[in-house]
């Protein structure tokens, strides 16, 4: 975002994936900044390498700005109004309470127990915090996430109980991974993403992200940002 082509590039993503659900193309980018597709490109590559947006694998189309993702993941985000016909793919358990943050909006989140199979759909928001039982399964340390952001994402699962994401974890992979109430990712949320359509965002320093997750007591070697 150090120009002001790429700072517009950066705010049209957000802006149409919240008011349409989806990723603008390159040639769309193009278009609405008047720039020429191989500029766009190389534009939206600077912004990946600075992990303000990810790309996907051919580089030509973008993956997610997080919390948003062009792809289904795991998470349906409504909202509760039955007036708004705005629908969102959260990307993970933690971007599905992110697009509402961002929004400030109240949304229906539905996704399935990967345990179980149940589904799971609940009205969550800016001040409607998720059903207590509910827990989120982190799959791998904070240093590790942007090794690649979209399996660490596709992992970030919500689990109808506690027991359910130890009988998962245990399972699959007993050696890593970090459980945390829904109702603790969600007050995480707010201040993470709360900010992304803002017109003034800037993004958040490392040890400001730190902050955030230890004020909220995710601290030690799992949550130790790069
Ligand atoms: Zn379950
Ligand atoms: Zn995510």
């Amino acid at each position: 975002m150090n120009t002001p082509t790429s700072r517009r590039l950066r705010d049209l993503v957000y802006e149409t994936f919240a008011s349409e659900g989806r990723a603008p193309s390159v040639a769309e980018l193009a278009r609405r900044t008047s720039s020429g597709v191989d500029d766009v490109r190389r534009q939206l590559h600077d912004l990946a390498d600075a992990h303000a947006l990810v790309l996907n694998r051919d580089g030509d189309a973008i993956r997610m700005a997080h919390p948003f993702t062009s792809a289904p993941m795991a998470f349906v985000v409504t909202p509760v109004d039955g007036h708004d016909d705005r629908r969102w793919w959260g990307g993970c358990a933690w971007d599905s309470f992110g697009i509402s943050a961002a929004l400030g909006l109240e949304v229906r989140i539905e996704t399935a127990c990967p345990e179980c199979g149940a589904t799971i759909s609940f009205a969550a928001g800016p001040t409607t915090p998720p059903p207590a039982e509910l827990v989120v399964r982190f799959p791998r340390p904070a240093a590790e996430w942007w090794d690649d952001v979209v399996a660490t994402c596709t992992m970030i699962r919500l689990f109808c109980t506690r027991e359910h994401a130890e009988s998962w974890g245990a399972e699959r992979a007993p050696d890593t991974g970090y459980l945390e109430p829904a109702t603790t990712v969600w007050s995480l949320a707010k201040p993470w993403y709360g900010d992304r359509l803002a017109a003034d965002f800037t993004p958040h320093t490392r040890e400001h992200n730190q902050a955030l997750l230890d004020e909220r007591g995710l601290v030690g070697e799992f949550w130790r940002l790069p």
